[in-house]
């Protein structure tokens, strides 16, 4: 640790107390995590690191994916992980107020015994915060319903840079007093202010829940299949999850953790979900739906759930992305592409990665949002090559003009592919944001920009 560094440290010790202050070791996090306790500790542990030019790291649940939270010069880390309260559920204007700290789930559980939803789900829940959702404008799996986190907050509370506080709990839908400043934290992954307290706008709890895995040929289908439900629903339609075949014959293989719920060999497998107010005229609709769906040679073959335990069989086929380790290494990438031009970005993909040595190529995602997920690698890990295999993803993307990023944000992994869905001027004025909110480059540096880039402004 440098001398100057030891000295902010000791400051921040005597701030926090010694519960306040953790040290480990780690070959990629910050190796210093601070723990305040409450937003005026936050405020004053950024005064003290902006007085002496002392970078921070952000740290929520270490869930992301895009290598947020690396330490790139020294960083501090700076854990919420003590404000953690759910601190209102205000069931008349349905809204909830929660510390930044919270653990997604609680915050999600804390609404349901209110019979109110907070209409954010994800895998990670159980250890994602919802400040890290947050500052990375997290997607999941009800955004086709509800929109992303940036959909659901009206208000927010924030820490910048030099420790100013800039707080705004607003529980209303419509506030036009001026510029809409919450905005530019959400996603901003930290880089432009610490999020501390949030205000989630509630919906009321969905009381049905249907839920079936389709089978479907060929991607014109498929894009009529999603107009159709999402037309003949009645608004209720709250999942429309898509598995690539490669995905779905492996993840359900002999000897894998899952029972086929349907035979492979169909092109799409699509869990589908509608949640809505009336569990009897629900389900009948559903049924109906689906049934026509049928006739109408938009879907090749069905399976409904008739109970939670075949409903959360579903959905572990859907989740289980872990078990593709098990072939070779590869790059989880999360990028979106326009409906209509999806199964040509696919194509290219598919075609471009022949070029590898025994390919893995395995698709799934949020068809309703544009966000597909591709895992690209090899089987042989003597012939896995990242620069390749970016390549190959990034400039589709690139071609069809999508986006590097869906709903994983930025961080220090797509850094470099950010010009490929960003225009210069975009980029400038982004990094001129980031300098006048945070002119010593403190907070998180190195993520979405080089600190060089920033400073050469
Ligand atoms: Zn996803």
């Amino acid at each position: 640790m440098g001398q100057a560094r030891e000295v902010v440290v000791e400051a921040l010790r005597d701030l926090l107390g010694k519960k306040g202050v953790r040290i480990q070791e780690d070959d990629f996090l910050p190796d210093v995590i601070v723990k305040p306790e409450s937003t005026e500790q936050v405020s004053k542990v950024l005064r003290i690191c902006n007085d002496a030019g002392q970078a921070v790291v952000p740290i929520g649940g270490r869930t992301g994916l895009v290598n947020g939270l690396w330490q790139t010069d020294g960083e501090i880390g700076l854990s919420l992980e003590r404000m953690n309260a759910v601190e209102e559920i205000d069931s008349v204007n349905r809204t909830m107020t929660v510390q930044a700290g919270c653990i997604l789930q609680v915050a999600l559980e804390a609404a349901e015994d209110e019979n109110l939803l907070l209409p954010l789900d994800l895998g990670a829940r159980g250890s994602a915060t919802v400040g890290g959702n947050v500052a990375t404008n997290a997607g999941g799996n009800m955004v086709i319903r509800y929109g992303m986190v940036r959909d659901m907050i009206l208000g927010l509370e924030v820490v910048l840079a030099d420790g100013t506080v800039l707080s705004n709990l607003n529980k209303t839908l419509k506030n036009n007093t001026g510029y809409d400043l919450k905005q530019l934290f959400i996603g901003a992954e930290g880089t432009l202010g610490v999020v501390t307290r949030v205000v989630f706008r509630l919906r009321p709890l969905p009381v049905s829940q249907n839920t079936a895995l389709l089978a479907v040929d060929g991607f014109s289908a498929l894009e009529q299949l999603l107009r159709w439900m999402d037309t003949h629903t009645a608004g209720t339609l709250s999942a429309f999850e898509v598995m690539w075949p490669e995905f779905y014959s492996y993840v359900t293989r002999d000897g894998s953790n899952h029972r086929p719920p349907l035979p492979a060999g169909d092109s799409f497998y699509v869990l589908v979900e509608t949640r809505g107010s009336d569990p009897v005229a629900d389900a009948e609709r559903f049924e109906g739906v689906l049934g026509e769906a049928m006739e109408a040679g938009l879907v090749a073959d069905a399976v409904l759930t008739r109970s939670q335990a075949e409903r959360n069989a579903l959905w572990e086929i859907r989740d289980d992305v872990l078990d593709f380790f098990n072939l070779g290494p590869f790059i989880p990438f999360d990028i979106s592409v326009t409906l209509d031009r999806l199964e040509s970005f696919v194509a290219m993909v598919r075609s471009r990665a022949e070029a590898i040595d025994e390919p893995i190529c395995i698709l799934f995602g949020h068809l309703g949002d544009c966000n597909l997920h591709v895992l690209l690698g090899s089987r042989r890990s003597e012939a896995f090559d990242p620069a390749q295999i970016e390549e190959i993803v990034y400039g589709a993307v690139e071609h069809f003009g999508g986006s590097v990023s869906a709903e994983h944000g930025v961080g220090l992994a797509k850094r470099s592919q950010l010009h490929r869905s960003r225009s210069e001027a975009e980029l400038r004025v982004m990094m001129s944001m980031k300098h006048w909110l945070d002119p010593k480059n403190i907070l998180n540096p190195n993520k979405i920009f080089a600190a060089t880039e920033i400073a050469a402004q």
